[in-house]
């Protein structure tokens, strides 16, 4: 079998936990299987490195903090080959100019476009275990382009898709997928299963188990992923495509506290208004989330809609400068919001779930700002005291604890 393990920043955190991960690493081996294995950067060497970045410059360029950022990766696929050595197993480190992982241009949020098989197919034919940076890309100017925080996950998934690997395992430090962050809920149960549909779901609504983009690209090639913890034997959760039905009308309950609202006012009700707001934000990279337009009144309308906190300052900005040729009379915003969503493939074919959830949030005394909906998600928009009262209001009232 052709395995790929990819191991998250705390699992490699130090000496005690890269040969706790190269132990492990080296049973799979040792029973006859090749053995990839792709790094975070140790710790939060990640965070530091940002840090760093900023004592010098508040506004460093992308392409040099990418440069700065890959080399967190560098350091712990080096080390780990260094542990397999001392273990007497063959092995080495690589990078994604050595793999060959050519990406998409954009510094600090790209995309792979495709993964070489060459270089690692060489050296697992010398079998040795193949220890790949995660995180990194190279771009069409033979520059390091890193996919995002979070993104070891989608070299995981972008590596076992390139080598059609057998498996696909994601070791971090909670030990699956649970129907709620059980630091919030305490009677959230993990799942065995779930789709890549309610994965992508919950990994965009800020369950940070998973890089968003590894769900889409496992659902894309078809890579079955296994979620589980670096620290444990426990089985964990398996993402897939069909998940034998289970009772469950949901799945679970996210929430994501790092999102903004902005709203829009006096915007002249005709056609063209909206799509030169979003249009203007989509050149500047703004990504918008839920949206809201209100019904015209006296030839003007409202829009309401969110983005990450991160982008609030420079949408203000970017709205501010334009306000006159995108016909604004007044803009505000609201940075204490959080969204809660709800996932699960059941509501498809299920009437009512919303106004159960509805139901759930009222009880608990929750105001909802916003609403948006896709086929197998529903997510409210709502102030950010209230997360903890209206998570565990909407678990319990689907029923989802132990
Ligand atoms: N080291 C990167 C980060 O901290 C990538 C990753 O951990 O997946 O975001
Ligand atoms: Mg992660």
């Amino acid at each position: 079998m052709l395995i790929v393990k990819k191991f998250g920043g705390s699992s490699v955190a130090d000496k005690e936990c890269i040969f706790r991960v190269a132990e492990r690493c080296a049973e799979d081996y040792k029973n006859g299987h090749d053995v990839i294995v792709v790094l975070s950067a140790m710790g939060d060497t990640t965070d530091d490195l940002i840090a760093k970045a900023k004592e010098i410059n508040l506004n460093p360029s992308k392409r040099e903090m990418d440069m700065l950022l890959t080399t967190g990766e560098q350091i712990s696929v080096s080390l780990m080959a260094m542990a397999f050595h001392k273990l007497g197993i063959p092995a080495v480190s690589l990078n994604a100019f050595q793999v060959k992982m050519h990406s998409t241009s954009t510094y600090g949020n790209a995309r792979f476009k495709k993964v070489e098989s060459e270089r690692i197919l060489h050296e697992l034919g010398y079998r040795k275990i193949v220890i790949v940076t995660g995180f990194q890309g190279v771009n069409k100017y033979e520059d390091y382009a890193t996919m995002g925080r979070g993104g070891s996950d989608t070299t995981a998934v972008a590596i076992a898709a390139a080598l059609g690997a057998d498996a696909c395992e994601i070791y971090t430090d909670v030990d699956g997928v649970y129907t709620a962050d059980p630091r919030i809920v305490p009677s959230a149960r993990k799942l065995k299963e779930i789709s890549y549909d309610e994965m992508q779901e919950l990994a965009s609504m800020g369950a940070n188990v998973l890089h968003n983009r590894s769900v889409e690209m496992a659902k894309k090639y078809g890579v079955q992923l296994v979620v589980r913890s670096s620290m444990n034997r426990e089985e964990g959760t398996v993402v897939k495509e069909v998940v034998k039905v289970e009772k469950l009308l949901i799945s679970g309950v996210a929430s994501d506290k790092n999102t903004a609202r902005i709203s829009v006012i006096g915007i002249e009700d005709k056609p063209g208004t909206a799509f030169k707001i979003f249009n203007t934000l989509a050149k500047k990279n703004i990504n918008v989330d839920i949206i809201l337009q209100s019904v015209g009144r006296d030839g003007t309308k409202d829009i309401s809609f969110t983005v990450a906190e991160d982008d609030l300052q420079d949408t203000l900005a970017i709205l501010e400068e334009n306000k006159e040729a995108l016909t604004i009379q007044e803009i505000n915003s609201q940075e204490s919001v959080a969204k809660i969503s709800i996932v699960g493939a059941g509501m498809m074919s299920n009437p009512g779930v919303a106004a159960k959830m509805f139901e759930a949030l009222t009880n608990a005394r929750v105001n909802i700002h916003m609403i948006s909906t896709s086929e197998v998600r529903i997510t409210v928009l709502i102030n950010e005291s209230d997360v903890e009262r209206a998570i565990n209001a909407v678990h319990e009232r689907f029923g989802l604890g132990e």
